[in-house]
Order: structure tokens, then sequence, then C-alpha cells
């Protein structure tokens, strides 16, 4: 969608704090981090939300979650979170699909905070 902030950072028209992109997904650092680490895995697909998804989306988010482990591994998390926020009820702000990775808790996670991110 063309005023979509996500779909003009993934065709590379707004920039980013990129840390992993390959031909489906763009991962980057969100703009106000809620943990010391706390980066979005994107598709670069138009999808709005989990709540839009159809049957065939299922190899698209298994893809982005598997993204997700290997950027944790990279950066060596200890551990950490994944948070899919769906639609405004669910404190989603942007509509274009998103996976939080929230982590470097230094091995003690937070777990308040990340319940809404
Ligand atoms: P959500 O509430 O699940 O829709 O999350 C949207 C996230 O996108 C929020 O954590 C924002 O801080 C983040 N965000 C919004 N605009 C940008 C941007 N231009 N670059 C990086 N992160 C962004
Ligand atoms: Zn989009």
């Amino acid at each position: 969608m063309s005023d979509c902030i996500f779909c003009k950072i993934a065709a590379g028209s707004v920039p980013s704090d990129t840390i992993f992109e390959d031909e489906k997904a763009i991962v980057f650092k969100d703009i106000r981090p809620k943990a010391p680490v706390h980066v979005l895995v994107v598709p670069k697909e138009h999808v709005e939300s989990i709540a839009d998804l159809e049957e065939n989306h299922s190899t698209l988010i298994a893809h982005m979650i598997y993204i997700a482990k290997r950027v944790a591994k990279d950066l060596n998390l200890a551990g950490y979170k994944l948070v899919f926020n769906v639609g405004r009820g669910g404190g989603q702000i942007v509509d274009h699909l998103h996976l939080h990775l929230l982590g470097g808790w230094n091995g003690k996670p937070d777990n308040d905070a990340p319940l809404h991110v």
C-alpha cells in the first residue's frame, strides 16, 4: 500500500536501522524500543494484521518466526519474547503485519513490560 510506513521501509524509500533482509522479509530496530533489544520482523508483502491471515500465509508466518529465531541467535539473546499485537484492541498501531522481538534483559526477563509493546 502506497501510504504504508512499513511498505516504504521494505522498499527502501524510508530509512530504517535494518539488521537483516531477505526476499520475503526485513528486520529493523523499533524506533521506540520497549526492551534493551526491540526489533520488528516485517514481511515485504502487505498484510494488515494477524486478523487478515488466509491459510496461504502459513509459510510466511513460519518464515517470520524462523527469521526471529535466527536474528535472536545472531544477537546472542539469552532468551526473548515474540509478540503480535492484533487490531486496535490488541495495541496494534501500524496496519502492516509485524512480529516484535524483545530481549536483552541480561538473563532476567521483564515479565510485566512486554505484554503490551
Ligand atoms: P504495533 O503497536 O504492534 O503496531 O507496533 C508498531 C511499532 O512500530 C511500534 O513499536 C513503533 O515504535 C514502531 N514504529 C513505528 N514507526 C516506525 C519506524 N518508522 N521505524 C521503526 N519502528 C517504527
Ligand atoms: Zn504495508
